[in-house]
């Protein structure tokens, strides 16, 4: 039953206005769509952020959480648990790592990533070896730490004095990022590919450039594959794609398909400056976290659903591309995977928070990176027959968008 008692005029009253969501509630979902309050649909391209990658209620995470449900909440670190062994066991068999720490979030991955590999240099060269490299436009989150190390000034601004010892430097430029790197760099943060920043992919031959400039600096490299991680570029995780593996790799939105947890893999060697009361969170780890996430692996880790995802991807660039021709909206169109980016053309600037506006009045929900670029992560599993629809709905806001931009 929704309860209309609540409405978007209790969030002015009592939520802190750090957000600003539209007037809809939605209350619930299958698949691919979500119903409102007043049981209008829409078709689901944000996924909650690159979250629910296996849309609302699948059938295997449902019976994997009600499962757990019935056993036991939560124990603290205190002891461990069946389903954190489990998902740790999943997670080292299908990567690189051979250990992880869980957490609740993205940024208490990345906070954790850089707390490690700080202590790392420390342990082993000394505290002048602190420096954390990152990337113009990166975003990793928002505890102080992380939006430090993100390259987006806009996020710190007002919470000053910040953490020191962090440096910035242009994404995919090889000569910026040696000229910065020292013997006091302690690690280098990469996104494979930046959400956030607009759905820019790093060029091959600079991720091969980054990892050989981190081997000589004695430098970890730490890939943040929050938003790239679980499927989302049609592999399990991007880094597997690009010939270049990483020291450190952190993961949370798809890996709770919509139950928030966070995970941070590395070797054992590097895990091994994390020793017993360096690091911590009460609820890292929660079996039902752990439970759900582990679900969500042993279902997104199966070729035939992750060829599935290039197969959508190619599905959304075509329709976009249609949608181009139609109304020369886009100046380019850049998808890794199910994590596509549409930027606007230059008399389109600034439009595309309109776009989504727009779109949502027509039953679609999507997402943008920034002013410029619609930004789409569904599904991993959405109906062909719900992207063409859903771009059908695209296709008359960018009409409409157009009209009033034309108009004015
Ligand atoms: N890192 C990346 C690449 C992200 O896209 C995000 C969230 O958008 C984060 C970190 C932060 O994750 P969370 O919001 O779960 O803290």
């Amino acid at each position: 039953m929704t309860d209309t008692t609540v409405s978007r005029a209790t969030f002015d009253d009592v939520m802190v206005p750090n957000y600003n969501p539209p007037a809809i509630i939605p209350v619930r979902g299958q698949g691919s769509r979500l119903w409102d309050q007043q049981d209008r649909e829409y078709i689901d391209f944000a996924g909650g952020i690159a979250v629910n990658v296996l849309g609302h209620r699948h059938p295997a995470l449902l019976q994997a959480l009600t499962d757990q449900a019935d056993k036991v909440w939560h124990l603290s670190n205190v002891y461990t648990n069946e389903p954190v062994l489990q998902l740790a066991r999943k997670l080292t068999d299908s990567t690189f790592a051979e250990q992880v720490f869980f957490c609740n979030s993205g940024a208490e991955a990345n906070e954790a990533a850089f707390k490690l590999a700080r202590k790392y240099a420390h342990d082993r060269v000394g505290p002048h070896k602190h420096e954390i490299i990152a990337f113009n436009q990166a975003f990793h989150g928002r505890t102080l730490f992380t939006v430090s190390v993100g390259g987006q000034a806009k996020y710190r601004e007002g919470f000053e004095p910040v953490p020191a010892g962090i440096g910035h430097v242009p994404y995919n430029d090889i000569e910026a990022l040696r000229a910065a790197m020292s013997e006091r760099t302690c690690a280098v943060v990469m996104e494979p590919i930046q959400g956030e920043g607009g759905v820019i992919p790093a060029d091959p031959d600079f991720a091969r450039a980054l990892r050989e400039l981190c081997d000589e600096h004695d430098a970890l490299l730490i890939f943040d594959e929050v938003q790239t991680g679980v499927g989302r570029t049609g592999s399990l995780f991007a880094y597997m794609d690009m010939g270049v593996t990483p020291d450190i790799l952190t993961s949370a939105k798809g890996l709770g398909g919509g139950f928030p947890i966070g995970a941070m893999l590395t070797r054992r060697d590097i895990a091994a400056s994390f020793n017993v009361g360096s690091h911590g969170t009460t609820y890292g780890g929660n079996p039902l976290g752990c439970a759900v996430a582990r679900a969500v692996l042993d279902t997104v880790d199966d070729p035939a659903l992750l060829a599935g995802v290039r197969h959508k991807q190619q599905l959304f660039v075509e329709q976009l591309e249609a949608i181009n021709n139609r109304h020369h909206c886009f100046s380019d169109i850049r998808s890794a995977g199910l994590l596509i980016g549409a930027e606007l053309i230059e008399s389109l600037h600034g439009q595309a928070p309109r776009v989504l506006a727009a779109a949502r009045e027509l039953g679609l929900m999507l997402l943008v990176a920034g002013p410029n670029v619609l930004r789409m992560t569904p599904s991993l599993i959405i109906p062909d027959q719900d992207i063409v629809q859903g771009m059908a709905r695209l296709e008359q806001a960018i009409a409409a968008a157009l009209k009033v931009e034309q108009a004015s």
